[in-house]
């Protein structure tokens, strides 16, 4: 992810001052912004070329002076001749934060663009680079938010000592806040003036309940890219108190749960076994058991050489209430990037995703049946050994001539295709490019779109 090169903060202005120098439509926009806030705002000018009536602000008709920045927070300048760089001089002297509008390079911040739910807020930045994209961000967010969220938030705020008391446990007082500002009723009893009585009624619910028993919820996190995360994933890795996660998934899923969520990484990545499935069992099932929500967070599909029996065996064991969350498994991710169609009418009337580690002579024998009979083959875990594979197919009586293709980090920006025959595999010692791989083998392959992929050629063609 690119990094930013501003730090979004609030800044606090109550019971101090905002000076705005100039007197133009520019100083009259900053004005506007500044009276959103509590500060006093004073705009020194010594031409007034605009009307200011109408807004809390003070106008004084002057050059400004270095004992006018006295108490300031902020500083606007919107003049950009002589009187505007002493302005600059004077508030970098005594220590005031300032912008010059339109003028990034003498800028020590940005205004963002703000949708104020006081005392939320949100700021849209673009440091400069799009302020008319920020505009376009906040018009949807505005459209996304009620506009008694503010009221949300005080009555929230309102319920802190009670809610302190009768919830020690700070899981479930998070909890008890997130049903506060999601429930459509307390919006309701707001707007008939009865929030805090609803907000006490839901309180002793959570009180009685004691937040109520842990979950566990198997998730896809899919191939790697986050926008193939389904939406209920998404929304559950936010409401997760523990995030578990393999580690195949991305690290920009794992940052999508909450910010405070506690997250264990269980390794499980090839040569690193840094937990056992076992302890990960009872793992999972010693969070849930301390009435935490547990997000397991799986590579792909979790239902797809995942494990995932085993841990809901041990779930169903322990009488831990569970969910699987689906995710695009590597192989439908890899038949998406290269746009093979993994069934076809009159050429494949079906697939086998199999795991090549670990495979016996009887499975690839198998395979190899499977593959003459035209369904298709997608393979994991096998890009070590995929000219072993290839070989022992032929063995099997695949066809020299079968085409295959292998998609390395399927689904992400990085991926790497190769597509050529068993038969130029099982003779080429190919160099792969780092990552985990699905191989396809099968008639189906050849109709997919590999015109960008690099061709697995066997080593006597190369070398003739
Ligand atoms: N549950 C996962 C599979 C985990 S097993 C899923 O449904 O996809 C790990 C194997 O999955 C790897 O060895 C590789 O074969 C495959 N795999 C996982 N992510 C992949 C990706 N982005 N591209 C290609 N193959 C991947």
């Amino acid at each position: 992810m690119a990094r930013l090169n501003t730090f979004p903060v609030s800044v606090k202005v109550a019971g101090r001052r905002i000076v705005i120098v100039g007197g133009d439509g520019e100083a009259l926009a900053k004005a506007r912004l500044a009276v959103k806030t509590s500060a006093e705002v004073v705009v020194f000018a010594a031409e007034v070329e605009t009307d200011f009536s109408g807004l809390e602000v003070t106008v004084i008709e002057r050059a400004v002076e270095a004992a006018d920045f006295d108490n300031a927070a902020l500083a606007f300048v919107a003049d950009h001749g002589p009187d505007g760089a002493r302005a600059l001089e004077m508030a970098r002297a005594a220590g005031v934060p300032v912008n010059e509008v339109d003028v990034p390079e003498n800028c020590d911040f940005f205004t963002p663009a703000i949708v104020n739910r006081a005392p939320i807020s949100i700021a849209i930045s673009s440091e400069g680079d799009a302020p008319v994209l920020a505009r376009l961000v906040r018009a949807r967010i505005e459209a996304m938010l009620s506009p008694r969220l503010g009221e949300l938030a005080q009555l929230a705020g309102a319920m802190r000592e009670k809610v302190a008391a009768l919830l020690p446990d700070g899981v479930f007082r998070r909890r008890y806040y997130e049903a506060l500002v999601t429930a459509p009723a307390i919006e309701g009893a707001l707007a008939a003036d009865r929030g805090e009585a609803a907000a006490d009624a839901l309180l002793a619910l959570h009180a009685e309940a004691k937040g109520g028993e842990g979950v566990v919820w198997l998730i896809g996190a899919g191939p790697g890219a986050e926008d193939l995360l389904t939406l209920r994933a998404q929304r559950l890795l936010q409401e997760a108190d523990v995030i578990v996660h393999d580690q195949l998934v991305p690290g920009a899923v794992v940052e999508m749960g909450r910010r405070d969520a506690e997250r264990i990484c269980v390794g499980k990545a090839k040569g690193h076994h840094s937990f056992s499935q076992a302890q990960i069992n009872t793992l999972i099932a010693r969070l849930a058991r301390e009435g935490k929500k547990v997000a397991r967070l799986k590579s792909g599909d979790p239902m797809v050489f995942g494990r995932a029996g085993e841990e809901i065996a041990a779930l169903r064991k322990a009488g831990i209430e569970y969910a699987v969350v689906p995710g695009v498994t590597a192989a439908l991710a890899a038949a998406a990037d290269t746009a093979t169609p993994v069934t076809l009418r009159k050429v494949s009337s079906g697939f086998v995703f199999a795991t090549a580690h670990g495979a016996d002579d009887g499975d690839l024998q198998h395979w190899a049946a499977l593959a003459g009979s035209g369904l298709t083959l997608g393979l994991y875990m096998g890009k070590s050994i995929a000219a072993d594979v290839a070989r022992r197919l032929m063995e099997h009586g695949v066809s020299a001539a079968m085409p295959v293709g292998i998609v390395v980090n399927a689904g992400r920006a990085d991926k790497a295709l190769y597509a050529g025959t068993v038969g130029a595999l099982a003779a080429g010692e190919i160099e792969f490019v780092d990552g985990p791989a699905v191989i396809f083998v099968g008639e189906a392959v050849a109709q997919g779109d590999w015109a960008r992929a690099e061709t697995i050629a066997a080593v006597a063609e190369r070398v003739a």
